[in-house]
């Protein structure tokens, strides 16, 4: 593994540029706040009429178009929503592309995809922090960081990497570490973890155990509070300390029915579907199938998320989480 801190990245080498941030979102609003923070030269492009452009403003940004911010930019960073770059590409940031700059992404879909096809001449490169924006903001704020990916897809300028680092550098990510990866690395390995473990296998785990239960006659309540919102606690532990933190924290009673009965719950098979997720990730076919579901308006998607919302798990959590207000943001 390939570490870059602080005295690895020279912030010198975007001092005088201007550097354009599509996207005034959850990545976008930090990343633009630190760079400024750190002496850079930010130029918002965030469309009027949103939250996100009166964010913008209230933070002492004038925002302007994204085209408008990629014309005047040395380096453009896309913090769009990965759905929205490939038009935003085509429209603002293609035009606007001269020998010399760099272009950034926080994610590799789109590049690696091929959704995006950047001329030669520039650089493209990515600085992905392992952390949402608000993070990103509060721990650069506190004078530390959130540890984040670096890679380099294409190296025009033979400076990709350095510049790449110096906005690590610029955004607070090199005072915790940036791990060097490559796009294809970042894409599938993003892909898997959310679909087999984070998103999918998670949600699937806390269905599968909250039926079970209900199916077997206990009440959706008592059933709602065991599988899934204790989930926090235990994943706070893991957080905090890995498996064993968690393990130890939790009773031994707990702890000999998580060795024992862990591995029948997830087992032989459910790594061999998980190889299968991994193989439709890698083959590109799962990114075939959302490209097409994105221009189709999504009907899988609205399908599937009105059969989830009517779930009795939902009904019964709304239920149960109106008794615990301090739960509300
Ligand atoms: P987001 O949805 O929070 O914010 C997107 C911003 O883009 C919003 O300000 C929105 O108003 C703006 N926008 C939407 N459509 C637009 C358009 N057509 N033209 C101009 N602006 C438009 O997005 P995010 O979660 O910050 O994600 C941005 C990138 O960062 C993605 O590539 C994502 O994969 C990556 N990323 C996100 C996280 C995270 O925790 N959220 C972590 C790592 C990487
Ligand atoms: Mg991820
Ligand atoms: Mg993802
Ligand atoms: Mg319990
Ligand atoms: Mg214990
Ligand atoms: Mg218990």
């Amino acid at each position: 593994m390939k570490i870059y801190y602080e005295q690895d990245a020279d912030l010198s080498l975007l001092e005088g540029k201007k550097i354009a941030v599509l996207g005034f979102g959850s990545q976008g609003h930090a990343h633009a706040q630190n760079l400024r923070d750190s002496g850079l030269e930010v130029i918002v492009g965030q469309r009027p009429g949103s939250k996100n452009y009166e964010r913008a403003v209230a933070a002492g940004f004038k925002p302007v178009s994204a085209a408008e911010a990629c014309a005047a930019a040395d380096v453009i960073v896309v913090l769009v929503p990965d759905q929205v770059q490939p038009i935003l590409y085509e429209e603002a940031i293609r035009p606007n592309l001269k020998p010399g700059k760099m272009l950034m992404f926080a994610h590799g879909f789109n590049i690696h995809f091929g959704q995006i096809v950047p001329p030669e001449d520039i650089d493209v490169t990515m600085v992905a922090p392992k952390g949402p924006g608000h993070l990103v903001r509060r721990e650069y704020e506190r004078g530390a960081g959130v540890p984040a990916l670096v890679a380099v897809y294409q190296d025009a300028t033979g400076k990709a990497l350095d510049r790449a680092l110096a906005y690590a550098k610029g955004i607070g990510a090199a005072r915790a570490g940036v791990i060097e990866t490559t796009f294809q690395e970042e894409t599938e390995t993003d892909l898997f973890g959310e679909q087999c473990v984070l998103c999918g296998g998670v949600s699937a785990l806390i269905k599968a155990g909250f039926e079970t239960l209900v199916e077997a006659g206990y009440q959706p309540e008592i059933a709602y509070f065991e599988c899934c919102h204790e989930l926090k606690l235990i994943v706070d532990l893991i957080y905090e300390g890995g498996l064993a933190f968690m393990r130890y924290s939790i009773s031994d009673t707990a702890e000999y029915g998580d060795l024992t009965r862990g591995p029948r719950v997830i087992g032989p098979a459910v790594k061999e579907e998980m190889k299968r997720i991994l193989e439709e990730i890698r083959s590109g076919q799962f990114a075939r199938e959302w490209i097409l579901e994105n221009q189709a308006q999504r009907p899988v998607m609205k399908a599937l998320r009105r059969r989830e919302a009517e779930h009795q798990l939902e009904e019964v959590g709304a239920k149960l989480r109106a008794m615990m207000p301090w739960l509300k943001k």
